[in-house]
Parts: structure tokens; C-alpha cells; sequence
């Protein structure tokens, strides 16, 4: 790995022990995304992965495994990285990665529940939105059906992720539909956490040259709020989850368990 490489994880896993998988992101498209656009994609040898757990501290209690779609590896490899994890760092609980929608595709639920098995218990998923337009237009390769269907097949092998959603992702004059329809997707599966960023446009993306074409207007921070309020409003989920954004792009940064604290969440929304 380079050293000058940006490692991106997320900010709940600001304490845990990074392991390096993948260099770069195996799909590299997205029209927000500028995080890895300077990176090839390529896998850690495994080699170098068992030196750098034969290296680490025995009681590491979670590691989190970096790279932005490690599970893009495959099963036999994950499996692999797992069980050289329970060799070297006999202690770690939990093994948390990023993953894309289209990297779990790749996975059978029986191939989901060993890996979970074998110590992978949290995934970081970028849903970003439930309409299949934006998700278009964002270039995200994924529909909501498939995103949904991907779900169903992490709760079936009891698997538990966290789900990123991007409000301001539709622009101008439609954030509140696309609240609407991504609380109707997020109502059809379990997920543990729903983790909120704002959208943000970075320079170099293809989302700048979208606007300098006219064909993106960025939502100004009334909609955006507005956008969060009625996803709170319309978000019934199956079991408690966590609404979280406090994630450092927010507007406002709130947290609380859905449903019990929806008016409360709701009231601290300022518009
Ligand atoms: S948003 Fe995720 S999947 Fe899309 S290009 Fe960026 S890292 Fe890759």
C-alpha cells in the first residue's frame, strides 16, 4: 500500500485497528464520489495481510478493514482474511468493512452467514437514496429493488449493516419526494444504523461538471433540512434502529432510536 494512500473509514470505527484489503474502489463511478479517484484498484496480497496481523496486538477487539469495498475480494478470500483475523488477533469481537450493494451481490446468504461466522459483523452500505432516477443520475449502479433485495439477503443471514443515505443527492425541487421514497425503502428491510451525510460536491467530480452543464441544481439548506425532517417522519422501521447524522458533512447533527424518538428527532430539526 502507498504511503501517501488516504485510508477512509467511518467515525464510529475512529478506535479500531484498520487492516488494508483493497487499495482504491472496484466500481470508481460515482458522480459525488471523489474519494478514490486517484487510486487503481487493486487487492492487498494476502501475504501482507497475515504480516500485518502477525505484527498487530493479540487483544485488538475489533478491527475495521479498509479499502472502499473490501468484500469486493470475494467469499474465498474474505474467508480467508477471517480466519487469519482468529489465528493472530484470537480477542477481536468484530470485524466491521465498508461494502457496495453490488459487492453483496456477489455472495450467497450461506456464504453471508459463514462469513458472519467467522467474525464479520458490521457492513457500512451507501444506499445514498431510494429512486431509481437520482440513483441513475448519480451513475450509483444499483436500483432501489436490487438494494432492497441485497438487504433482505444480509438480515437473512443475520449479517447486520449500517445504511449511508445522502439527502440533497436529488437537487432543487426534489428532496422531499426523494425522502419519501428512500424512507419507503429503508421500511423494507432491517438495518442497524441509518447514517446521514449531506451532499457535497467535490471538486473534480463528475457532479461539478453536471452543474456547470445545467444539469444538477444543488437543494439550499431549507430543502436539505426539510428533505431530513419528512424521511424522519416517513421512516418506520421493522426494529429500533439508530438515526444518525452526526457524521461531520451534516447541517444539524442529531441522533436518537427510531421509532421511539421520532418526535424528539423531529423537534430538533430547526427549519
Ligand atoms: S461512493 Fe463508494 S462505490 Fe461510489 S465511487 Fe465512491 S467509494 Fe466507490
Amino acid at each position: 500500500m502507498n504511503e501517501n494512500e488516504m485510508v477512509f473509514y467511518p467515525q464510529d470505527e475512529m478506535n479500531t485497528v484498520l487492516l488494508p484489503v483493497t487499495i482504491g474502489c472496484s466500481y470508481n463511478r460515482c458522480s459525488f464520489c471523489s474519494m478514490y479517484k486517484d487510486n487503481e484498484y487493486a487487492h492487498i496480497p494476502l501475504t501482507d495481510i497475515e504480516n500485518h496481523l502477525i505484527n498487530g496486538n493479540i487483544y485488538t477487539e475489533r478491527i475495521f478493514l479498509t479499502g472502499a469495498d473490501p468484500m469486493s475480494i470475494g467469499f474465498e478470500k474474505m474467508k480467508i482474511i477471517l480466519e487469519m483475523i482468529r489465528k493472530h488477533i484470537p480477542y477481536c469481537g468484530c470485524v466491521a468493512s465498508y461494502a457496495s450493494l453490488k459487492n453483496i451481490s456477489m455472495y450467497s446468504p450461506k456464504e453471508l452467514s459463514e462469513l458472519h461466522d467467522l467474525g464479520l459483523r458490521m457492513l457500512y452500505i451507501g444506499f445514498e437514496t431510494g429512486r431509481d432516477d437520482i440513483l441513475k443520475l448519480m451513475n450509483k449502479g444499483h436500483t432501489a429493488e436490487e438494494a432492497v433485495k441485497q438487504a433482505k439477503k444480509l438480515n437473512e443471514a443475520k449479517l447486520q449493516f449500517n445504511s449511508i443515505l445522502m439527502y440533497g443527492i436529488a437537487g432543487e425541487g426534489q428532496c422531499i419526494e426523494n425522502a419519501r421514497v428512500s424512507a419507503e425503502m429503508l421500511n423494507q428491510f432491517i438495518t442497524t444504523r441509518i447514517i446521514m451525510m449531506n451532499l457535497t460536491v467535490f471538486h473534480g467530480t463528475e457532479l461539478t461538471q453536471m452543474i456547470s452543464r445545467g444539469d444538477f441544481k444543488a437543494a439550499g439548506r431549507t430543502e436539505r433540512l426539510l428533505e431530513m425532517k419528512t424521511l424522519i417522519e416517513n421512516i418506520v422501521p421493522l426494529k429500533p434502529t439508530i438515526f444518525d447524522t452526526t457524521h461531520p458533512t451534516n447541517i444539524i447533527k442529531i441522533k436518537g432510536t427510531l421509532p421511539q424518538d421520532k418526535e424528539k428527532l423531529i423537534s430538533m430539526i430547526k427549519i
